[in-house]
């Protein structure tokens, strides 16, 4: 089958030929319908050897749904055929925080060498995929799998970082979206349909802009170093209850603190290597800072649920399986207006 694979590290991904996979006992194979193309995956694809976590090669996807072609030996309660999305941040299954289905926290996953798909073990970017367990797998029943598979983390991610501040999302309360791509531009339409908050987006192009205002932010502003002092003009010199950072560079981690008002929460979900110190002075009184990852099991059903209701509409553009590296080519190059899908 083709796959598309990191294959040497800070070499562009490839799409070669591997062999067919098979489930083993307890295992789940599926013919993969639709790939997330992620931000994390160009990522991984800068750290130095001595930083990645895996072995390359490394089939990429981790964003990932497909129809039941094969189960292994003892899988029972799904049949061939079935549409379904792959929970991604794979844990052991057994520790307190994954039986309660919080498995992208789990507390042996480092230990047991336990990795998600596509961020070391082989991911859904190929024609065919292994999913180690059937607890990962959510049915979608008659969702389009291509507006569908990127909810697995564009969408899962987001919603679990909106859930963790749900409290301070009233009526009247304004959030700041910062990076509109692809998990920026869920997080505003699960804001607008969980909440009632008011919600500013900054991004850096007006393209992108122009994407967060037609999928519902109220205001939409230029990410520059003037921004944190728009925000506080736009709440009354307060600064915003919430701000959540899709990018996570310097820059937007600084605009990010600088954004909140006393007891509000920053919650940095992008990796692109910034860090805010937290000291006594160093940010308004009593801001929450967290870098939460992924998201639960529940809390991925509970998307899916949004989905089928009509809440979120992920912008998609499409790519073949060969058209994969271009795809990244122009994700890196912030060419991307919402979310790439390959389909293999
Ligand atoms: P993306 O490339 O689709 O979107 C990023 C957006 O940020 C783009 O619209 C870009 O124009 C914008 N941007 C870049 N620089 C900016 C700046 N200075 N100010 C404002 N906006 C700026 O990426 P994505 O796939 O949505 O991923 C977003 C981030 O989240 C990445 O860092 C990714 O690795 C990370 N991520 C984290 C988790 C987690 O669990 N914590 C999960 C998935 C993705
Ligand atoms: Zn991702």
């Amino acid at each position: 089958m083709k796959a598309v694979q990191y294959r040497a590290v800070g070499a562009a991904p490839e799409v070669v030929t591997v062999p067919d996979p098979e489930p083993g006992p307890g295992q789940v194979l599926l013919k993969v319908t639709a790939a997330g193309v992620c931000h994390s995956d160009i990522a991984v694809m800068s750290w130095p050897a001595d930083q990645i976590p895996f072995p390359l090669p490394l089939t990429l996807g981790h964003e990932g749904v497909g129809t039941v072609a094969a189960l292994g030996d003892g899988v029972e309660g799904l049949s061939e055929g079935d549409s379904v999305a792959v929970y991604g941040p794979w844990g052991c299954g057994i520790c307190v925080n994954c039986a309660e289905g919080k498995e992208n926290y789990c507390l042996r996953a480092r230990e047991l060498g336990i990795m998600p798909p596509g961020l070391g073990a082989p991911g859904a970017m190929a024609e065919y995929m292994i999913v180690d367990d059937p607890r990962h797998l959510v049915p979608i029943g008659g969702l389009d799998p291509v507006k569908t598979v990127s909810l697995t983390d564009a969408g899962l991610t987001p919603y679990h970082a909106i859930k963790r501040s749900l409290a301070k999302l009233v009526p009247g309360s304004t959030t700041v979206v910062i990076g509109t791509g692809g998990l920026g531009h869920v997080a505003i339409q699960l804001l607008r349909a969980m909440t009632a908050t008011r919600v500013i987006a900054l991004d850096v192009t007006e393209e992108k802009l122009g994407l967060a205002r037609a999928v519902g932010a109220h205001e939409a502003v230029l990410s520059d170093e003037k921004a944190a002092d728009r925000v506080l003009e736009l709440t009354g010199g307060l600064g915003a209850h919430v701000v959540l950072d899709f990018v996570g560079a310097p820059p937007t981690v600084r605009t990010a603190g600088a954004a909140a008002r006393v007891d509000g929460d920053v919650t940095i979900v992008g990796i692109g290597g910034g860090a805010l110190p937290v000291g006594f002075g160093t940010l308004p009184y009593g801001t929450n800072v967290s870098a939460p990852y992924w998201g639960s099991r529940k809390e991925l059903a509970e998307v899916l649920d949004l989905a089928h209701a009509g809440a979120v509409d992920v912008h998609v553009e499409t790519y073949s399986i060969d058209e994969a590296p271009r795809a990244y080519e122009r994700l890196h190059d912030g060419r991307i207006n919402g979310r790439a899908v390959i389909l293999p």
